[in-house]
């Protein structure tokens, strides 16, 4: 699984309209869609996704942000795919984030930042395998 990396294009992103940009930034940056899925999580999804942050202050916004709308969810291949997709995305604060990054340039702020992106190859593959079913993936 080490050049697989997962994301999620988040509500924020899907309600301004920002889905196909995202998904054409995300391919001409060379990550080839092994999976996607247009879905929604519920309340217990999103508490059990964001488990590690359950104990931050904004744990509750996060949880309530998260499910409030639909969401695009894929596991993408390429070489490198956690570290180039994290530079491609830009900083969690898209105030921070480098110019042309996604964050930079779909992002809304530092909860509502229109994308997720796996932190190491462990938690790509735990998430990726908590979105989907083997028979999902190609
Ligand atoms: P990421 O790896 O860049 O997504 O950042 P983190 O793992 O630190 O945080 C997970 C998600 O929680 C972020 O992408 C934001 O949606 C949200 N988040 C992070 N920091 C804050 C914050 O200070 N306030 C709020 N409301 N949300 C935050």
């Amino acid at each position: 699984m080490t050049n697989r990396t997962f994301t999620m294009i988040k509500p924020d992103a899907v309600e301004n309209g920002h889905i196909g940009a995202i998904l054409e930034k995300v391919t001409s940056a060379g990550f080839k869609i092994v999976a996607l899925k247009y879905t929604q999580l519920s309340r217990r999804d999103a508490e059990a996704f964001y488990a590690i942050h359950k104990e931050r202050p904004f744990f509750g916004e996060l949880v309530q942000f998260m499910t409030r709308g639909p969401i695009v969810s894929a596991i993408l291949e390429k070489d490198n795919a956690v570290d180039d997709f994290r530079a491609l995305i830009g900083t969690t604060n898209p105030a921070e984030a480098a110019e042309g990054t996604i964050r930079k340039l779909f992002a809304t702020n530092i909860s509502e930042n229109a994308v997720h992106g796996s932190d190491s190859d462990e938690n790509a593959a735990i998430e990726g395998a908590f979105h989907f079913s083997g028979r999902e993936i190609y």
